[in-house]
């Protein structure tokens, strides 16, 4: 492995942040020996223009209050104080400049959003400035090849699965419990259920 500056920039909308988001990103961070890892809450998602979407301000919040225990994760409001849509290229471009060129970035983000890699803006560019690291559950890490051939040696070099504990949890679904009042303790930190509950998201 080499000597330099590694950081892992943890990307996703966060609609809201939950318990598989945290052991992924710790899993990561011990397997690639990254000095820390950057929680990113996309302001407002390429891919979801026309769905609906959280506030930034909440998601930002409880992104801050999930991590904030943790001294290796820190929060980054680079994507909230950008207008318009939160390409990763840009983020990634702005983070180079930050840290310097020789930092390596570690990207990390759920498989299915990698496997839509080859309809994001500049993905060359991405490909050559960052390394990607797919999140899946054991057992499923075939369904990347075809994405990382279509990339050639870049793909092979730059994008990564890293198998997480089995831990079936989904924004989605935390979403869909709170809307029919089922209990989501345990699955997102409690000052996150907290928050949630006091902002009433999620209800309708
Ligand atoms: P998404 O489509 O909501 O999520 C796809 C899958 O990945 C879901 O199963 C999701 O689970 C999971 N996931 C999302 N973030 C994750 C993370 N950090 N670690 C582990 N699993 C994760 O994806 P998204 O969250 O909106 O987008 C992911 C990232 O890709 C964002 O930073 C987004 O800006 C970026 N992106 C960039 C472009 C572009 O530059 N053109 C295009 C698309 C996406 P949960 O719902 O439970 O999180």
């Amino acid at each position: 492995m080499s000597d330099k500056q590694r950081i892992g920039i943890m990307g996703g909308t966060f609609d809201p942040i939950h318990i598989g988001h945290l052991v992924t990103a710790e899993a990561v961070r011990r397997e690639y020996q990254l000095e820390k890892v950057l929680f990113i809450p996309a302001a407002d998602p390429p891919h979801k223009q026309n769905l609906p979407v959280t506030l930034p301000m909440h998601r930002y919040i409880m992104t801050i209050l999930a991590t904030y225990s943790n001294i290796h994760f820190a929060v980054s409001r680079i994507e909230l104080d950008r207008k318009g849509p939160s390409y990763t290229i840009d983020t990634i471009t702005e983070l180079k400049k930050q840290y310097g060129l020789q930092t390596e970035l570690f990207f990390i983000t759920g498989t299915d959003a990698i496997l839509e890699l080859a309809t994001w803006k500049n993905v060359d560019l991405l490909l050559e400035n960052c390394h990607f690291i797919a999140a899946t559950r054991p057992g499923c890490g075939g369904t990347l090849d075809s994405v990382i051939e279509y990339f050639g040696e870049q793909g092979r070099g730059h994008i990564h699965l890293l198998a997480t504990p089995e831990l079936d949890i989904s924004s989605t679904d935390i979403r869909e419990r709170v809307k029919q009042g089922r209990s989501i303790k345990y699955i997102v930190p409690e000052n996150v259920e907290n928050y949630i509950a006091k902002e009433g998201l999620y209800r309708t």
